[in-house]
């Protein structure tokens, strides 16, 4: 059967992308290896997403943040960044960005579920869920994409949203650069005894970076960046241990932290593919960029990027022209690289930095956020581009 877009993947960019097309009529496919129930009803992860300006417009636009309960959606008003001991944090005030927020937290698994909500309803978007895509191909006006029982499907253009691991890109001879940091990021929730006044804190500390991120009520996200190899020293603490010691890391700032939720582990893996787009065929979400959560900008990029393929094809199908071709997905990928290529490469430089732990390196990092702190224009510069205000 020929569609005239197949998205594989129906991750929260996959879902997204559908929904920010439906209204341009192109009959849509979406095929998914995991079920619809899974879909609908997404278990949480432990991952609490940080949101910018520009992915609460997105989200505004196709429905998906009115599917989400405002006691669900918390604010970030300012940050704090800390380096090793704590003193003198790099501080990004929410009244200096003009915004009333710097950025918003959802949680992954209301997200995934507003997405597939929204994409619900549209008769031109069909969702196969339990089939996992075995191969894709592509010829001069069409792709065909193989399921695993063998059933062959077509589509004039074939966009590949199937994580940052992407199987389908490999096939279509893209290549990758990808980046194991040989860290483990370990999330989950925490209860908090005093008030976090919408404030979160990344603290560099020299053999981890912590994070605590605010969450509606007395909660926060807690984000411990380790090596993999030490990873097992925080996972095999039992509560009232791992409770102890984030406490006493963030000096009782909060009073006392107690953990909400168990402890969720997610090897760091960035990834960043060397074109977005093959002959009738783009990458989407993690599988065209795939970031360290450390500037968590995964989710708020791959909603960005579906926004730019999709106004990219509607034009050109507005104009009578083929949505398949390759200028349409040329300037798709012009503009998303110039929109994430400096913020990945920014990412990986400050990973490095603040996890090596030399004299030198120390030295870097306290000049590094001293010159933040002191260069009005710098600091601004960072707070536009991890905000993502226009
Ligand atoms: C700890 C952590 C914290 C994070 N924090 C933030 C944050 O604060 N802000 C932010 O913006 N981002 C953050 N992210 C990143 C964000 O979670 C990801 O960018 C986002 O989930 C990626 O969505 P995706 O749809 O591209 O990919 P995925 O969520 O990986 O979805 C891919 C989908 O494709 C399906 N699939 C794969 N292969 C096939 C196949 N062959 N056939 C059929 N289906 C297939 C999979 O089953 C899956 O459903 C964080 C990530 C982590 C790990």
């Amino acid at each position: 059967m020929t569609h005239d877009i197949i998205i594989i993947g129906a991750g929260p960019a996959g879902l997204s992308f559908a929904r920010l097309l439906a209204g341009a009529g192109l009959d849509i496919l979406l095929i998914e290896k995991q079920s619809e129930k899974i879909l609908a009803n997404p278990a949480y992860d432990g991952r609490e997403i940080a949101l910018t300006h520009l992915s609460h417009k997105l989200m505004t636009e196709s429905g998906m943040w009115s599917r989400i309960s405002s006691k669900d959606i918390s604010l970030i008003k300012d940050a704090k960044v800390l380096n090793g001991d704590l003193e003198n944090p790099l501080y990004f005030d929410h009244r200096k960005s003009g915004k009333e927020n710097l950025g918003f937290m959802i949680s992954n698994h209301h997200i995934r579920r507003a997405a597939y909500e929204v994409c619900k309803p549209f008769k031109n978007i069909k969702l196969m869920t339990g089939e996992e895509v075995a191969h894709v191909s592509t010829g001069l006006n069409s792709g065909e994409v193989t399921l695993k029982n063998g059933k062959k499907l077509t589509a004039k253009l074939i966009v590949a949203a199937d994580s940052r691991f992407s199987a389908t890109r490999r096939m279509m001879g893209i290549s990758t650069d990808m980046r194991d940091f040989g860290r483990t990021c370990i999330v989950c929730k925490m209860k908090l005894d005093r008030d976090h006044d919408d404030t979160a804190y990344e603290c560099f500390f020299y053999d981890r970076t912590l994070a605590v991120l605010p969450l509606n009520g007395r909660y926060c996200s807690v984000v411990i960046t380790i090596a993999t190899d030490d990873a097992h020293l925080v996972l095999d603490q039992g509560k009232a241990e791992f409770g102890r010691e984030i406490t006493e890391r963030m000096e009782g700032r909060f009073g006392k932290m107690t953990l909400d939720t168990e402890l969720f582990p997610y090897p760091l893996v960035g990834t960043y593919a060397d074109k977005f787009y093959a002959n009738r065929y783009a990458l989407m979400g993690d599988a065209a960029v795939g970031m360290h959560p450390v500037t968590a900008h995964g989710f708020n990029f791959g909603l960005r990027g579906a926004a730019t393929l999709a106004n990219e094809i509607k034009t050109a199908h507005d104009l009578g022209l083929d949505f398949g071709s390759e200028d349409v997905l040329c300037r798709y990928h012009s503009a998303h690289r110039h929109a994430t290529l400096p913020l990945y490469l920014g990412t990986n430089a400050l990973v490095g930095l603040y996890t090596k732990t030399t004299p030198l390196a120390k030295l870097a990092r306290k000049a590094l956020l001293s010159l933040g702190q002191h260069i009005p224009p710098a600091k601004k510069m960072i707070m536009n581009q991890l905000t993502e205000a226009s």
